[in-house]
């Protein structure tokens, strides 16, 4: 088995199609959405098939849009076992909706505890202090797994300190600095993805199965034959569910 832990499969052209490569292929893909009105529609694209698991999400850039769909999240969150995407996002062009974010993300933080705990997929581009700073205030929230995590190291400690794991894609095994990163991580709590169809893997738009390369790329830094990495995602994946669901 391998594994696209945040991928946005309603966001492709022809997500049914892709839906059903994703099952032949049999990629363990957490399918993520942005909005809370999103969810029905994209978890019909994973009926029938056991591989892919549908994440309830409120994205932090639509979170001033689409705040009126809190209501919505919390009636869908008792039938979905997991959450994202969902957090803080600290880009300069976003800078004015900051306080909106947190208000989104605090209640979604609440309802996830009040619901017994959610794996979650959480965004902290350009916000990862503030991020942890929600969850360490929610530690029954659930489990957090950071996607694409860009922190410092120290973020990167705090964050290991507060039991969250890490999704990582082909964009942090490509600079020095992401590398640096994936290093420091626990190995056990490490996932892969891919985030299409925002990001390219060789030219085009990356599909859940392109996570062979993100796992070719993953052994490297980690130091171990690609079929041992392979494996040992494949483990942490099978782990994080039986105690998730
Ligand atoms: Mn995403």
């Amino acid at each position: 088995m391998i594994v696209d832990f945040h991928c946005h499969l309603d966001l492709y052209p022809e997500p049914r199609s892709v839906a059903q490569e994703v099952e032949d292929h049999q990629v363990a893909t957490l399918s993520v959405t942005t909005t809370p009105s999103a969810y029905n529609g994209t978890a019909a694209l994973a009926a029938g098939k056991p591989m892919i698991k549908t994440a309830l999400g409120i994205h932090p850039e639509l979170a001033v849009e689409r705040s009126s769909e809190l209501e919505i999240f919390d009636s869908l969150l008792p039938k979905a076992d997991f959450v994202g995407e969902v957090g803080l996002d600290g880009s300069s062009r976003n800078s004015a909706s900051r306080p909106v974010q947190r208000q989104v993300f605090d209640h979604v933080l609440r309802s996830c505890a009040r619901e017994g705990g959610r794996v979650m997929s959480i965004h902290s581009r350009g916000a990862p202090a503030v991020t942890l700073e929600a969850l360490a205030a929610r530690p029954d929230a659930g489990l957090p797994v950071l996607h694409w995590f860009t922190g410092t190291p120290k973020n990167l400690k705090t964050a290991i300190d507060l039991g969250c794991w890490f999704s990582v894609g082909l964009p942090m095994l490509s600079t020095d600095k992401g590398r640096e990163l994936v290093r420091s991580m626990p190995v056990d709590r490490i996932l892969t993805e891919t985030d299409g169809p925002f990001t390219t893997t060789s030219g085009g738009p990356s599909y859940p199965w392109h996570v062979t390369t993100t796992l070719e790329a993953l052994a490297q830094v980690v130091a171990l034959p690609t079929t041992d990495a392979r494996q040992l995602v494949s483990q942490n994946f099978t782990n994080l569910v039986a105690g998730a669901v």
